[in-house]
């Protein structure tokens, strides 16, 4: 398993660290053979090569098989232009380098952590599973023109048939594999690019007759997420619905850092949390490692063909929360606090003893 390792900055370096445990642990339990290549990304690179992706880091991407990803960005780069910023010049393109075209979000709720989800017990009596499937290579984040002239700003939210098909098609073969249902979301009501959308996933849908298929509103779907998450099972949208969608949802099960993703390329696929690089907590070893190790059970499961690894990392993850060992974001109250390291030292533990 050649594994390309980018910890980025803010908490990415710490939850890497933090993962990157788990998988030595995993390694030498299940005598899998894995190499891993470090590289840098986003605003600490840019400070050390001028740039938030060097030459470097592509090469190492591009002799893996996975590439496992921190995350990016802080606001004293903000001022810097497009190119040279974090998320621009560093992950979007690398995103586009690598040819990610889909993103696969996964949100579950954990039995013990309903304490700490804002919704009401009347909710939450349904299990929540999602799992929320993005447009991630096109749409308003890539669309040309854009610009910003001071008076004036654009973006082009843009999409064809062809990339509307290429998703659509992903999202019907993973409910194919789960509870059979697929929502799209769009806001075909007033968008053109969202009258394309919603035609062309329909022409896709008679190709997985076992599958459901309805399509809601955005406005809507961001509404039904919150009174009634247990309707839904994949939720198919573009780059900038998911993105604000899948932010929500991490907040019915209880914080952005349980949530894990897996971007889905012609070749090779990216492991990122669905959070950014939390600068507000950042260096002080209390962000949540779960999200970033939860993301090796999606490398496992997508890149490698392991579901069952990917059961085990999920079975460790739960019972540490289960036995209290929360980071600062998921605590309920009169439960002390763990650190980063904590945490991750007893998914290791857990993954030691597992027994199937
Ligand atoms: P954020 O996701 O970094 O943080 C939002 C909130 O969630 C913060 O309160 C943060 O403390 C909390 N949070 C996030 N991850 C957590 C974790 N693992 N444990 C505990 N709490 C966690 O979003 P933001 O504050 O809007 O953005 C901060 C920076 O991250 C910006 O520069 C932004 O551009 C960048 N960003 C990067 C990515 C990425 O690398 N994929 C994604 C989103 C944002």
């Amino acid at each position: 398993m050649r594994i390309a390792v980018l910890p980025g900055d803010g908490i990415g370096p710490e939850v890497t660290a933090e993962a990157l445990k788990v998988l030595r642990v995993m390694e030498k339990k299940y005598d899998l053979k894995i190499e891993i290549k470090q590289g840098e990304i986003g605003g600490s690179a840019m400070e050390k090569y001028g740039t938030p992706l060097p030459e470097e880091t592509i090469d190492i991407c591009q002799e893996a098989e996975a590439v496992f990803l921190g995350s990016v960005g802080h606001p004293k780069w903000d001022s810097l232009p497009p190119e040279k910023r974090p998320e621009i010049g560093g992950l979007l393109k690398l995103r586009k380098l690598l040819q990610l075209y889909a993103n696969i979000r996964p949100v579950v709720l954990f039995e013990k952590l309903k304490e700490v989800s804002p919704l009401c017990d009347s909710i939450l009596a349904k299990k929540i599973d999602i799992l929320i499937v993005r447009e991630l290579a096109s749409g308003i984040y890539f669309g040309q023109p854009r610009a910003f002239t001071g008076h004036e700003a654009l973006d082009t939210m843009r999409y064809k048939v062809e990339e509307v098909e290429r998703i659509a098609r992903l999202a019907f073969e993973i409910a194919g594999k789960r509870r059979k249902k697929v929502t799209s979301v769009d806001k075909a009501n007033v968008l053109h690019s969202s009258m394309l959308w919603r035609k062309v996933v329909g022409q896709v849908a008679p190709g997985f007759p076992q599958v459901r298929l309805n399509h809601l509103y955005v406005d809507n779907a961001a509404m039904q997420l919150i009174l009634n998450p247990s309707q839904f099972d994949v939720i198919l949208t573009s780059n900038l619905f998911g993105d604000i969608l899948s932010d929500e949802s991490a907040a019915l099960v209880g914080s952005l850092g349980l949530l894990p993703s897996a971007s889905i390329g012609e070749k090779i696929n990216l492991y990122e949390p669905v959070g950014g690089s939390a600068p507000d907590i950042a260096g002080k070893g209390i962000a949540n490692p779960i999200a970033q190790i939860l993301c090796l059970g999606l490398m496992f499961e997508y890149s490698f063909s392991r579901a069952d690894l990917a059961l085990v990392i999920f079975k460790a993850v739960e019972q540490a929360l289960n036995d209290g060992f929360r980071t600062q974001d998921v605590v309920a109250p009169g439960m002390s606090c763990k650190t980063t390291a904590e945490v991750g030292n007893k998914v290791c533990e857990y993954v030691l003893n597992w027994t199937n």
